[in-house]
């Protein structure tokens, strides 16, 4: 009967032990949510600050009395200050979707539309470094999705396969239905991206070895946020080496579906 007694203490101790388990993994918890939103907090805080100097600087610039050096020094606040614009909205969208936060409003909508739209809005970018810009969007493309963080997420893989790709390369859009969903690929004929890099893609603040040598410009945050923007979608978006060298992203989303009572769900 001591067996019994013996076998009663440890499983009660265990039970005292999974307890206080639990109880430091919801603290931990409730300490994690308290980071997401201070530093939500924090970086909405900064995009005023950022704003008021990028206003003033706009108007400085639009002043034709301001010439030579001045002229010069304040092109370089500008762009500075562009930079620092996007990196702030990029880690408030990764803060928000951390605190859960970020607004998805999705609903049925044509996606070769917007898609299009994308291509149009990179075609200056792309002609001012002489690449071909295909796209290839069957009609009648219908997604559930949120719009506007749908265009966010193609105007990052777009501005990324337009940025990573040499002068005079080739950039490939295309988007087909795949029994429900609807498959986007974005692909470029680029740097490409180290074999051994991809699995750390879409981390924050990752930036390829190639790309950083090459001294293009980056956060390493935009990936970060497409991905998350993706993922609320209940999509997923991929990337592995393009048959033409570069890069090839995927981004698969579900179709509008009806339920039951004949709604959009
Ligand atoms: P950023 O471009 O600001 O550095 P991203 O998060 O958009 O940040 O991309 C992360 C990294 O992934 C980039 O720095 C680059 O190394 C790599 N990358 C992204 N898109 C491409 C691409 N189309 N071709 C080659 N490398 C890419």
């Amino acid at each position: 009967s001591t067996d019994v007694t013996e076998r009663h203490e440890l499983s009660d101790r265990r039970e005292r032990l999974l307890e206080q388990e639990r109880d430091q993994v919801e603290q931990l918890r409730q300490l994690d949510r308290m980071k997401d939103e201070l530093s939500a907090l924090v970086i909405h805080e900064l995009r005023n600050p950022v704003g008021v100097i990028k206003a003033y600087t706009e108007i400085l610039l639009d002043s034709p009395e301001l010439a030579g050096a001045e002229r010069k020094h304040a092109t370089v606040v500008d762009r500075t200050t562009r930079h620092l614009q996007d990196l702030v909205d990029d880690l408030l969208d990764l803060a928000r979707l951390d605190a859960g936060h970020i607004s998805i409003n999705p609903c049925p909508m044509p996606a070769g539309t917007m898609l299009h739209d994308v291509v149009d809005a990179h075609q200056p970018s792309a002609a001012a470094k002489n690449l071909t810009v295909h796209a290839s969007i069957k009609p009648g493309l219908s997604v559930y999705a949120d719009p506007q963080r749908l265009r966010q997420a193609l105007d990052n893989l777009l501005s990324n396969a337009v940025k990573y790709t040499p002068e005079g390369g080739t950039v490939s859009v295309t988007a087909e239905h795949d029994g429900d969903a609807v498959v986007v690929t974005i692909s470029d004929n680029g740097i490409g991206i180290p074999a051994e890099q991809y699995p750390h893609l879409f981390s924050r603040f990752f930036r390829a070895s190639n790309a950083t040598q090459a001294g293009i410009k980056g956060t390493g945050l935009g990936l970060a946020v497409t991905k998350a923007i993706i993922d609320a979608h209940e999509g997923t978006l991929t990337a592995r080496p393009a048959p033409t060298g570069g890069t090839e992203f995927t981004i698969t989303l579900p179709a509008p579906r009806l339920d039951f009572a004949g709604r959009q769900r």
